[in-house]
């Protein structure tokens, strides 16, 4: 069993009611753990929590009730001279990057080194490497201004690296950007997690950025966590309707319009179900659906097929039709389910 470097237990956060108003239940009941040099994504759409749960690790909230722990420290417990210590051990990157217009990217990077009464020699020697770790060592002495978008995230994940943390918080850090900046900024991650062994937790509302960096995952909505577990197996075997929808926006459960447009939830007399199949790791390419169509003298009608990569894994979801009688749609299942695939039901059509 890894260390958990970050634990959430038994979470609430209410904000209080203001004038006239209810107060706001933001989390109830959050368990979660973030193992030691792991990638865990927390996503939910807005208002679901996200940035409360993230607040919550570096102390710039206060639970309701239960623990939130660092690094083995209550961060619940402390006192503001100890949570500023504490902070020291947890960087944190923006959506909006937060640098200071005035510093060049050097100047952004030493600050909390400055802060922490670090020699300027000690602050050269930290700092250049972290521009070169980042791919900025040439644009030391731009402006914010300057740079672009990615350049200047870069300039903020050197910056949350500074004082050599060992957990980093990612707020949304890609959503302002381009999905291709997004794409080379999720691969720094992945490398400054992987060369520093950092642990990092970060909250997002887009599959997408989950499936290219998170291990593991917890799905938000309202408040609650509705289902957590490794990425893949999510992708493969979602459980709650919050976390299909996130995923079938990106892995081709999207369905055609002109079927989408027929489909039903109830089983058409004489009609056709639409099933959706899962191939994952090893499985990828098995020619599975010839073998289960000859086997059982059924005819499958592939509608989609595409297969993608999660996490480094192959995966692949297609789509299909057949007969839509509960006998056949049984037993085509089982038969998929047994060679070590997940399916589906989508719905009907006629
Ligand atoms: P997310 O980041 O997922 O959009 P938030 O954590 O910002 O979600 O918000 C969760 C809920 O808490 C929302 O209903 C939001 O309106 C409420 N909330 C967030 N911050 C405050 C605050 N400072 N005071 C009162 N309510 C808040």
């Amino acid at each position: 069993m890894t260390n958990a470097v970050i634990r959430f237990e038994g979470v609430e956060k209410t904000y209080p009611s203001r004038a006239g108003t209810a107060a706001v239940p933001a989390l109830t009941d959050v368990n979660l753990t973030v193992p030691e040099a792991a990638i865990v994504g927390v996503i939910g759409r807005s208002g679901a929590g996200k940035s409360t749960l993230i607040r919550l690790v570096n102390g710039l909230e206060a639970p309701t009730s239960g623990r939130v722990v660092v690094d083995g420290t209550d961060i619940t417990a402390l006192s503001e001279p100890g949570l500023r210590e504490a902070r020291r051990s947890i960087g944190m990157i923006f959506q909006h990057f937060n640098l200071l217009a005035r510093r060049t990217a050097y100047q952004n990077v030493a600050l909390p080194l400055e802060i922490a009464g670090v020699s300027a020699r000690e602050i050269k020697a930290r700092v250049e490497p972290l521009l070169d770790l980042v791919g900025l060592a040439d644009k030391r002495d731009r402006y914010p201004a300057e740079l672009s978008g990615g350049q200047k995230q870069r300039v903020g994940i050197a910056r949350a690296l500074a004082t050599r943390p060992r957990v980093l918080l990612s707020d949304e850090a890609t959503s302002a950007l381009d999905p291709e900046t997004t794409n080379q900024i999720l691969a720094l991650l992945r490398k400054v997690n992987a060369e520093l062994k950092l642990t990092v937790l970060l909250i997002t509302h887009e599959m997408a950025v989950i499936k290219a960096v998170a291990d593991r995952v917890a799905v938000l909505d309202g408040g609650r966590i509705v289902e957590e577990g490794r990425t893949f197996e999510l992708f493969a075997r979602p459980q709650h309707p919050t976390t299909r929808s996130f995923i079938s926006a990106i892995t081709g459960a999207n369905l055609p319009p002109h079927l989408a447009d027929r489909i039903q939830a109830a089983p058409i007399p004489g009609g056709q179900a639409v099933l959706r199949i899962v191939f994952t790791g090893a499985h990828a390419t098995d020619p599975v659906l010839s073998r289960v169509s000859r086997l059982l003298s059924i005819d499958l009608n592939i509608i989609q097929a595409q297969v993608d990569d999660i996490a480094g894994e192959p995966f692949g979801v297609i789509v299909v039709s057949l007969p839509g009688d509960a006998a056949t749609l049984g037993a085509v299942t089982a038969a998929i389910e047994r060679l070590g695939l997940a399916t589906e039901v989508i719905g009907y059509v006629s």
